[in-house]
């Protein structure tokens, strides 16, 4: 049912793109009642052979579950997820070894089809019929961020104008929402692109239809500079992607380069993917870039951005798309909580979510490095340990840095600050730890004294000093220079 709004709340919502943001806002505005247009600039993603985008797969984790749980799809989506437990590293000499997500059963990312998330959102928008209409093929071209005033391009390059009371840009990493806002003085934006680029390849099942590795893992091949991940579908393939510098990438253009380079480096990939495989889809990918975006605020006038289009980050900590579902969750929680006034939610959502958003911008450039080298290092896992042990004895306290981004609703910026917290408490640790074997080495090293040792000590002590008392002392004569002329009353 439409509800009826008063002055200050929005009747009709625009939301620009129906991606994985788009889509999932789209259901929220639904549900509360609200006329909600959705612009895509591409096709239905539900009638397209394949679709074209980034990633096959996605890892869902506890904030992006605990929207789709708002809006009644959790349990769904999830029963068409594969749980991951565990990291499995693969090193060189093809050995493997694990490294557990959590300590606790519940502790498991869920790897989905991107694809499949999209359309199962979109078609729970879709039931809305009276209040949600889906336009695909409108790729924004204008908006006015303070009428609402948009401008489209269709399929047939034709022109479309629209408004709305809301625009919400749910428009991706290349946002043409953001690139508006961008024209507004005192809008702060920032971009990094990293120097790796990445590539997908497919890991067909085994001869006998299964799993070519264990599916309940995500398995990484780290190799310092590069590494291999897969992440397992549910027609019992993975999707394995390639991250590496660009310059790498330009080294490998013949078959026989990039068979050397998997046999070298990634040799049980290379079985599973077969060789073929490998060399056909190598060689017919172009390297995809990948952005880091920072800005500021979230709003302008009456328009805001969500998703990627506010914060795309990295893909190493598995959160874009959590933390762009996350947004959705906060926007609404705020609309309630705000009486759906939009001058009062734009502000509040910019002020709540741009600490957050910067911050898990950071750590996924942090886990950049984490999951291609420190996996390879004995201190990440001595830490892993210190981290997982203080985790069990005082599980209310001493939360590891992975747990809280990844299987709970602690702000992103509390996150980072909790981990510099413990860091400070290890670094004393270590001092404390340190001084104190130094101590106890040389207690065990030197003789050790006994009681009566001390009091034997303390009685030579007490005579020595009893004799060294010169005795000449007691007759103080004028010629004293310490005494000068009081010596001579003496
Ligand atoms: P998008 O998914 O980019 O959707 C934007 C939509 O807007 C698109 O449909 C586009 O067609 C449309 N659009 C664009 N411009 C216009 C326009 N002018 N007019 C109309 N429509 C427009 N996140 C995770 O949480 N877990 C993961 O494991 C994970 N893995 C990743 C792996 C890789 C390799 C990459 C690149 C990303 C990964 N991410 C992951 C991040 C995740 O993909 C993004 O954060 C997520 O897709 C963001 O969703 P979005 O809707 O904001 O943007």
């Amino acid at each position: 049912r439409v509800r009826s709004v008063h002055v200050g709340q929005p009747k009709r919502i625009a939301i620009i793109g129906g991606g994985l943001v788009g889509a999932l806002n789209a259901c929220f505005f639904a549900q509360k009642g609200f006329l909600v247009d959705v612009y895509e600039y591409r096709a239905d993603i539900r009638s397209t052979e394949k679709a074209v985008g980034r990633s096959i797969n996605l890892a869902l984790s506890f904030r992006g579950r605990a929207a789709l749980k708002a809006v009644g799809l959790e349990d769904y989506v999830v029963s068409e997820g594969i749980p991951m437990r565990a990291r499995m590293i693969h090193d060189t000499n093809e050995s493997t070894h694990e490294v557990p997500y959590g300590i606790f059963p519940d502790q498991f990312i869920i790897s989905i089809d991107r694809r499949r998330l999209n359309e199962v959102m979109l078609s729970l928008a879709e039931k809305y019929k009276e209040l949600v209409t889906l336009h695909f093929h409108h790729k924004l071209i204008k908006v006015d961020l303070y009428s609402g005033a948009m401008k489209f391009v269709t399929e047939d390059g034709s022109t479309v104008e629209r408004s709305a009371d809301l625009v919400m840009g749910c428009d991706g990493a290349y946002s043409a929402v953001r690139q508006a806002m961008m024209k507004q003085s005192l809008f702060d934006y920032s971009q990094e692109f990293i120097e790796h680029g990445y590539i997908e390849l497919e890991t067909p099942p085994n001869g006998c239809g299964e799993y070519a590795m264990p599916p309940n893992f995500l398995h990484i091949w780290p190799r310092d500079t590069f590494m291999l991940i897969a992440l397992p579908n549910l027609d019992h393939s993975f999707t394995t992607t390639l991250f590496m510098p660009f310059r790498k990438f330009e080294e490998l253009t013949t078959e026989a380069q990039v068979l050397a380079f998997f046999r070298d480096t990634f040799p049980d990939a290379l079985k599973i993917i077969g060789e073929s495989n490998l060399v056909q889809s190598f060689l017919s990918t172009k390297p995809s870039s990948l952005i880091s975006i920072k800005c500021k605020p979230y709003h302008v006038g009456r328009t805001v951005i969500l998703g990627d289009a506010a914060h795309a980050m990295v893909p190493f900590y598995g959160q874009g798309m959590n933390a762009g579902f996350l947004d959705c969750l906060v926007f609404h929680e705020l609309m309630d909580s705000l009486d759906c006034d939009i001058d009062l939610v734009l502000p509040a959502f910019t002020e709540r979510m741009l600490p957050n958003s910067h911050a898990i911008i950071d750590l996924a450039m942090y886990n950049y490095i984490e999951m291609r080298h420190l996996v390879n290092t004995w201190s990440y896992y001595l830490r892993k340990k210190i981290d997982n042990t203080l985790y069990r004895l005082f599980p209310g306290t001493w939360v590891p840095l992975y747990t809280m981004v990844t299987f709970s609703m602690t702000p992103y910026a509390e996150c980072v600050e909790n981990r510099a917290w413990q860091d400070k408490v290890l670094r004393r640790a270590k001092w404390v730890i340190g001084i104190s074997t130094i101590a106890v080495g040389l207690y065990w090293f030197f003789p050790r004294p006994t009681v009566n040792d001390y009091i034997v000590g303390f009685k030579e002590a007490l005579n020595t000093w009893f004799r060294n008392v010169k005795v000449d002392r007691f007759y103080v004569t004028a010629e004293d220079p310490n005494f000068g002329t009081a010596g001579a009353w003496y």
